[in-house]
């Protein structure tokens, strides 16, 4: 059954370090008519990120801050339920930028038809869709790596992590992920086919990475930074590549961590060891590099070469305590809440 009106989770405050439940609200309005060029689509799956956190926030990024009482943005998977545009009809299944909420009305442009004959219509919002192009971007074009050399992930059972990691099997390199605990690591080495995994929590993580990378590193994808990053830059041979995709151990910071100021040792490092450090946001990369990423990535995935793990979050108002579960490591995979019936 559709919901008879429009379930929004809406920003009620802006969160100092960790959110809260209260930083989030739950609201009720009426469910909008599409006008002339629009589509009405109804939510199934939301796809949870960590970007969200950022967004939060008040000030600059790279993309506006959500506003006080906006409703909280996302990636869906939705339904067509009305339309008033020639491209989209009732029933078909899009991905759209819905946000956590029942229904939303969009002039199409930000809508892309989904397959029919896809079997798991929520790894649009995953395996292919923005995270494994993101995982294919900053892992092919920035870490450009070669057969044999030594490919380290940060979280690397995460949504983006996982995926890199399997690519850079199929490229022939030694992968070596990191991760929190010893599930997620069994994880990462028998169904993944990472290499090795090492706990970051482990109380001799850094000596246990480096007994793992006996070559040095010639590829280190960063979805972390914090302690992990800093266990790793010793590590980075010469010509090494940092694609530089996320820093979550940030996210959540309030003030610049107490201890020395590293930064001189970083551009030494930088510079002797000539390392290339590029950082990219992967909205900036559809228009000239999803076809290609699809091209690859489809039959990857029909062939089993490339598997997500998702964590499925039932309810629309279970969504604020996933969000803050996810930034906290407290999930297994890709978070995608179940908001209406398929
Ligand atoms: P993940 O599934 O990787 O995020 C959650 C995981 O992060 C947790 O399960 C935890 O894994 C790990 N984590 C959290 N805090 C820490 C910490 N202090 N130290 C080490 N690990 C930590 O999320 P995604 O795969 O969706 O995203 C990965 C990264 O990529 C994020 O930083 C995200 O912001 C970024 N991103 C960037 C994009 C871009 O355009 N640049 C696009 C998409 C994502 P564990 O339990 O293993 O510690």
């Amino acid at each position: 059954m559709s919901p008879a009106i429009n379930r929004q989770i809406v920003l009620n405050s802006r969160p100092r370090g960790e959110p809260t439940l209260h930083d989030f609200r739950l609201e009720e309005q009426a469910i909008p008519e599409p006008g002339d060029g629009q589509v009405l689509s109804r939510t199934i799956y939301l796809s949870l990120d960590p970007y969200m956190r950022g967004r939060m926030n008040e000030g600059p990024s790279y993309v506006p801050p959500i506003a006080l009482g906006g409703v909280m943005g996302g990636g869906t998977v939705s339904r067509v339920v009305a339309s008033r545009h020639p491209s989209f009809k009732v029933g078909d299944l899009v991905s759209s930028f819905n946000g956590w909420q029942d229904y939303a009305l969009s002039d199409g442009s930000d809508l892309n038809l989904i397959d029919s004959r896809l079997a798991q219509p929520s790894l649009a919002l995953s395996l292919l869709g923005m995270t494994g192009f993101t995982a294919y971007h900053g892992l092919l074009n920035i870490g450009k790596p070669q057969a044999g050399e030594t490919v380290v992930v940060a979280s690397a059972t995460g949504a983006v992590g996982s995926v890199v990691g399997q690519i850079a099997k199929l490229k022939g390199t030694r992968a070596v992920g990191i991760a929190g605990g010893a599930e997620k690591c069994r994880y990462a080495v028998d169904v993944l086919g990472f290499d090795v995994c090492i706990d970051h929590r482990a109380p001799d993580f850094a000596a246990q990475l480096a007994a793992a990378t006996p070559d040095g590193i010639d590829v280190y994808f960063e979805n972390v930074g914090g302690a992990v990053f800093e266990a790793v830059l010793p590590l980075l041979n010469i010509n090494a590549r940092v694609p530089v995709c996320g820093l979550i151990a940030h996210y959540n910071a309030t003030e610049l961590p107490a201890g020395p100021n590293l930064v001189p040792q970083l551009m030494s490092r930088v510079l002797t060891r000539r390392i290339l450090i590029q950082g990219f946001i992967i909205a900036d990369h559809f228009a000239t590099g999803f076809a290609a990423f699809q091209r690859d990535m489809s039959p990857w995935v029909a062939e089993g070469k490339v598997q997500m793990r998702e964590a499925f979050v039932d309810g629309l108002e279970q969504a604020p305590q996933a969000l803050i579960d996810l930034l906290a490591g407290r999930h297994f995979g890709k978070v995608v809440v179940n908001v209406n019936p398929l």
